[in-house]
């Protein structure tokens, strides 16, 4: 037998030196990389003591933090910086687990439900729309500029247009749609897809947009969370902190977010739900109380203005993604 057994590695070396990276290491686990030191050829009941004992330090690393991160606000981002870090589960992992179990369970439950998303009215009248045929051969010329105009059938029911829909709803109910970001060749784009979109079965249209609300939301959300760290570095500019420490707090503040967004998914009663959403700005102050120090009333005026700000333009980021998604399938 010359035929040398490259599978089982290198012979081990004697002395007390750390098989994984070779450090000297004469205690139980090695000081550089800690792994353990003592190895034994792997047996099954070694790989489950193991899977059981790393199982148990994950979940009391993860109830740690998640205590620590809803009833303590602010302590996650004043232990990371004390450097208390190994009891809790990391800033940045906590809240992308937080959002990916988030967004999956969205949109688990938006399959289900497309009502949730599509009010009546607005369905039967796409609904109409698609029945009424002419629409589909409109879609397959590029629009120029003004929409064919197609009048509403006397039995459809007309929706009044909502102000707050912005530009795009104002002219929905000449039959058409129009565009207008400014841009002529971005809007004759967004035009075909819109009547497109328009002759699909309402099953399919209600997919398809939920699908373009899902597929850029956790990505706007994540473009929103630097720029709610520079609007805190802003009001706390006199304590001259390296912006890494407002993101840290904005990344906790945002794991505590997604947790609320969460609960919210559940089938709780409205009251229990809008008394959820109260708790943010008061999460919020008391967190930045914690973390920067400062008065009750100018850290709640400030949270109030950060909230303020925050929601506009994840609004502003939410519906020009979703618009872009739709005129852009991926
Ligand atoms: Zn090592």
């Amino acid at each position: 037998m010359s035929k040398p057994r490259p599978f089982l590695g290198p012979e081990p070396v004697d002395g007390p030196y750390c098989r994984n990276c070779g450090a000297v290491a004469d205690i139980h686990y090695c000081p550089v990389c800690g792994q353990e030191t003592a190895i034994e050829m792997p047996t099954v009941g070694h790989f489950l003591s193991e899977l059981a004992e790393q199982t148990l330090a994950l979940q009391g690393q993860l109830w740690t933090t998640l205590i620590s991160l809803l009833f303590r606000p602010g302590q996650l981002t004043v232990d990371y910086i004390a450097g208390r870090r190994q009891r809790y589960v990391r800033p940045l992992r906590l809240y992308l687990a937080l959002s990916i179990v988030f967004f999956a369970i969205l949109g688990f439950t938006a399959s289900l439900s497309p009502e949730h998303f599509f009010p009546r009215g607005e369905r039967a009248e796409a609904a109409q729309t698609s029945a009424a045929g002419p629409s589909g051969a409109a879609a397959a010329e590029p629009v120029a500029e003004a929409p064919p105009d197609v009048p509403a059938s006397p039995e459809a029911p007309v929706k009044p247009s909502d102000p707050a829909a912005g530009s795009v709803a104002a002219n929905a109910e000449k039959g058409g749609l129009t565009v207008n970001t400014g841009y002529p060749a971005l809007d004759a784009r967004i035009q075909a897809r819109f009547d497109t979109l328009k002759a699909l079965p309402e099953a399919e249209l209600s997919a398809t947009i939920a699908d373009a609300l899902f597929s850029y939301a956790p990505i706007a959300i994540f473009f929103t969370l630097p720029l709610f760290a520079l609007l805190i570095g802003i009001g706390y500019l006199g304590l001259r902190l390296n912006y890494a420490v407002h993101l840290l707090f904005a990344i906790n503040y945002h794991s505590f977010l997604f947790f609320l967004l969460l609960v919210e998914l559940l089938p709780i009663p409205s009251p229990a739900s809008t008394l959820l959403a109260l708790t943010i700005p008061a999460y919020l102050t008391i967190a930045l109380r914690r973390v920067y120090g400062g008065g009750w009333g100018g850290t709640a005026f400030f949270s109030f203005l950060v909230l303020i700000v925050h929601m506009i333009v994840v609004a502003l980021v939410m519906s020009v993604s979703t618009l872009l998604t739709l005129a852009f399938p991926l």
